[in-house]
């Protein structure tokens, strides 16, 4: 059994339903447990301009799974939401992205893990901390650093608690 953290956002669509109906989605899989959500937050589109704003919020999860079978589950759950992909980080239904996978580093073809960004994205940070304020990278960094460095510009908490509506 793996601890993971998973980011998740959507700016299309009901963008606060398609994000609780995408932690039931997961917590429904056999070998994936929900065990933890964030609050809900908008934030400020990154990417090209004119897209409206995102919600986001991450989930901890326990897995039985591999890093890439994960994956696969979380790409089957962004093309059940009617996730179509055009513009590179344009408008979407739903983005899930592995934030981390236990202590693992992983740099394969199709898996970046920590996710390569995560530092810079207060809209993954904030979310995370709020489900483990002690959380750490494996470099043993702590997450509460990357926020401080990075501030908490442009992003709103929309609602305290999972259900959100
Ligand atoms: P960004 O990755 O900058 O947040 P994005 O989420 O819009 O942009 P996608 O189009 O959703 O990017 O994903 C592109 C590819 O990224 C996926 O097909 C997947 O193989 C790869 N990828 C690499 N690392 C990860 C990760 N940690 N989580 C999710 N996808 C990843
Ligand atoms: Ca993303
Ligand atoms: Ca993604």
């Amino acid at each position: 059994m793996t601890t993971a953290y998973i980011a998740l956002g959507s700016n299309l669509e009901n963008p606060g339903l398609q994000l609780q109906r995408a932690v039931d989605d997961i917590d429904s899989l056999p070998e994936i447990e929900v065990s933890g959500c964030s609050k809900l937050y908008i934030s400020e589109p990154v990417g090209p301009e004119g897209q409206p704003d995102y919600c986001n919020a991450a989930v901890r999860v326990e897995t039985t799974l591999t890093p890439l079978a994960l994956l696969d589950a979380m790409q089957s759950i962004e093309n059940d939401h009617g996730r179509v992909r055009t513009v590179r980080w344009g408008p979407r239904t739903l983005d899930l992205d592995m934030i981390l996978f236990g202590n693992e580093v992983i740099e394969s073809e199709r898996l970046t893990v920590p996710h390569y960004q995560m530092h810079v994205r207060n809209f993954v940070l904030c979310p995370l901390l709020d489900i483990q304020p002690d959380l750490t990278l494996p470099s043993r960094k702590p997450v509460e650093e990357l926020l401080k460095e990075m501030g908490t510009s442009g992003l709103e908490v929309m609602a305290e608690k999972y259900p959100w509506l």
